[in-house]
């Protein structure tokens, strides 16, 4: 009998319905010898062509990525113990086979020469880049050094995960061993039900077995889902303070001290960087990246900073304010900010989410999105249930179809959150891209969008928060750029080849309809009366979204700036610590300077464990492009039905349509007609006047 993973059905789907954990190993390893043997057969005769390079690498890693990419799927979906152990068996194999592919010399130098071959001028632009894009790839995995250098390059990667693992672990330790248990009270004062629910279940795990919401003991930790309601809610500012001051110098001394990791990190980051050429590890991240260079990212990000530090002035001061009109006598602290502004917020603009759901009952907002989809770019989208095997009961098939009824793509929707088994949070993923590369016509993509949202209950459909709503709709615009591409070549269509700091430009943009007051309100209808979302609740909803506006992006930019410091002109081997550069960008970027014993950094996992050095920036990046790309739908006029027509075809031809087959600056200027401005993301923000 054939192994399911390995036997698609029809539709070139997954079988979802009958793969199990135990066709996980057969199957890889299987799959794995034989492209093992096909990669040795191609590096002996690779020949410098199209055909004789390129395509069997898409090949090779469309096999793999789509036998592979389905089990990870199940492991984010369908997870279990079984499935877990098969998945850890055979990864260490999968990323051996991906090494040995990114860094095979006859392959890149048969690269290398179809560049430099008379043939190359006979490609599409869209082919030149992705030769273009292997070459650089195959580049920075080191494989064009020799001898020394090459071996040097191997040792630096090698500890460099190393680091990268101990500093996330010791952010890991240093988090567990910090816990503040209250039995009073009148201790855990202002804070909210669900925040003491939590609280009491962690003093439970933590071998408290009587503990309870109501009557503690209450165990605070600096675990973000305790520590965010702790500060905002404790009303005990001394206690407040205790958090604040405990999770500022997380990982920062004792077993879990990650000071010495961080300059150890950045001085291996500067010598791999230089070994490829590069002057700095952040001209080294920009290499594949949409912003052109270190000065490009600086000059935007200066101009947020200019409006929304001055912006945040403001927002503090009217926070202090506040406070002092409340009977706070004391001076605002960093402990007080998140207490007071939550309070503030209150009194601007309470409502609460619960409000909210009776108006967004799941299929109301699927019809809502589904009929933004098809007025901007054109597209119908229909129920397919049935058509496709499924790995819950829960999840839903569509179709997604041109004007003419000819099919462009599918997608699965798995919404609601089933936490024995599924992921945390949303997400999209491929299933399968679009290409021409196996023959018999075109492969149409067919995404997967993931979320975690309430389930019905009973005969009541599952009511969405305002920011499942939002979720849904950020996750539908990924989709849109893998399922609307017109690239064939599977290596460029969709997000492949998307740069990093321009993947969420379509993701972000949907959003922004969440805002529209026609989109909204067009769907948001009372599950029971039918009644239309109220206009003062709108209002509340956009005014929210530009409470402490300045803070919150001056905040964002503070940690673009510390982290582009560290990665461009920084020496980790003299006499500036990275605490100094902290301290230093502070002054620009904060209007509450951090305390001198501010060890932040030492938490700081995104950019000394994750992938965001040198790269931090990219969330700003990203929202201007996304805020930009909306303000040309507000410009060409939200209420010209016509208009928005016209505007939504060009967005589906360029952003969506070219994917990752043109470099993404390239392609905003298609759509814009010029570079990117920062302007829209501020009017959005009310940060700039309209
Ligand atoms: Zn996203």
């Amino acid at each position: 009998m054939e192994n399911p993973l390995l036997a698609p059905s029809p539709d070139g789907l997954p079988r979802f319905d009958a793969i199990r954990p135990e066709h996980v190993e057969p199957a890889m390893k299987a799959l794995l010898a034989e492209l093992g043997g096909e990669l040795e057969a191609l590096e002996q005769s690779v020949q410098p062509t199209w055909t004789g390079v390129v395509d069997p690498l898409e090949r090779m890693g469309d096999l793999l990525g789509t036998r592979w990419g389905a089990v990870g799927h199940l492991l984010g979906v369908r997870n279990s113990t079984e499935l877990r152990a098969a998945h850890e068996a055979v990864q260490p194999e999968v990323v051996v086979f991906g090494l040995r592919v990114a860094q095979s010399k006859p392959l890149f130098e048969a690269l290398v020469a179809l560049e430099k071959s008379a043939a190359f001028a006979q490609l599409d632009p869209a082919q030149r880049r992705i030769v273009k894009l292997l070459i650089r790839d195959a580049r920075l995995t080191g494989v064009a050094l020799e001898g020394s250098a090459r071996e040097r390059f191997q040792a630096i990667a090698t500890e460099l995960a190393e680091h990268q693992t101990a500093f996330s672990n010791h952010v890991l330790d240093a988090t567990k061993a910090f816990a503040l248990v209250l039995r009073e009270k009148a201790e855990v004062e202002g804070l909210p039900e669900s925040a003491l629910e939590v609280a009491a279940q962690s003093a439970r795990a933590a071998g408290e077995p009587s503990a309870s919401a109501e009557a503690g003991p209450w165990r605070l930790t600096l675990d973000l889902p305790v520590l965010v309601p702790a500060l905002q809610h404790l009303k005990r500012r001394e206690l407040r303070e205790q958090l604040y001051r405990a999770n500022l110098a997380r990982a920062s001394s004792g077993a879990s001290d990650n000071t010495g990791l961080i300059s150890k990190i950045l001085a291996l980051r500067l010598e791999e960087a230089k070994l490829l050429g590069f002057a700095s590890y952040a001209e080294l991240s920009l290499a594949s990246k949409m912003a052109p260079d270190v000065a490009a990212v600086r000059k935007l990000l200066e101009e947020l900073r200019k409006v929304s530090y001055a912006a945040a002035e403001r927002e503090l001061a009217e926070l202090r304010a506040f406070a002092r009109a409340q009977g706070e006598t004391r001076e605002l602290m960093h402990w007080d900010v998140a207490y007071w502004a939550e309070r503030q917020r209150e009194a601007k603009y309470a409502y609460s989410e619960e409000e909210l759901r009776p108006y967004f009952p799941l299929p109301a907002v699927l019809s809502g999105l589904f009929g933004l989809a098809e007025r901007l770019f054109g597209v119908t989208i229909r129920a397919a249930d049935g058509e496709a095997p499924i790995w819950n009961p829960d999840v839903r098939f569509f179709r997604v179809s041109d004007e003419s009824g000819a099919p462009l793509a599918a997608f699965y929707l798995d919404p609601y959150s089933r936490p024995a088994e599924k992921r945390g949070g949303a997400w999209m993923d491929e299933c399968v891209g679009r290409t021409r590369v196996f023959g018999g016509g075109t492969r149409l993509p067919v995404a997967y969008l993931v979320c975690n949202q309430t389930p019905p209950v009973g005969d009541r459909p599952s009511l969405m928060s305002f920011d499942e709503v939002q979720t849904l709709f950020h996750e539908f615009g990924h989709g849109l750029q893998h399922m609307l591409t017109r690239v064939d070549y599977g290596l460029a269509s969709g997000i492949r080849n998307v740069e990093w700091d321009a993947v969420e430009l379509p993701s972000q943009f949907m959003e922004n309809w969440c805002y529209h007051r026609e989109t909204l309100l067009g769907f948001a209808r009372h599950f029971e009366t039918g009644q239309a979302l109220p206009d003062a609740l709108f209002e509340k909803l956009c005014a929210a979204r530009t409470y402490r506006a300045g803070s919150d992006m001056l905040r964002q930019l503070f940690f673009s700036l510390l982290d582009l410091d560290l990665h461009d002109g920084y020496d980790p081997g003299g006499r500036v610590t990275p605490f100094d550069v902290q301290q230093r960008v502070a002054k620009l970027a904060t209007v509450l300077a951090p305390l001198p014993e501010d060890r932040f950094l030492c938490s700081f996992g995104h950019i000394f464990a994750g992938g965001y050095a040198a790269g931090y920036y990219s969330y700003k990046w990203a929202e201007v492009l996304s805020a930009d790309a909306f303000a040309a739908f507000e410009e060409a006029g939200l209420e010209n039905p016509a208009a928005l027509r016209v505007t939504g075809r060009r967005y589906r031809d360029t952003v969506l349509g070219l994917g990752g087959s043109a470099p993404a600056m390239e392609v905003f200027k298609d759509f814009r007609g010029r570079e990117p401005k920062t302007d829209a993301l501020l009017r959005h923000y009310g940060l700039r006047a309209a």
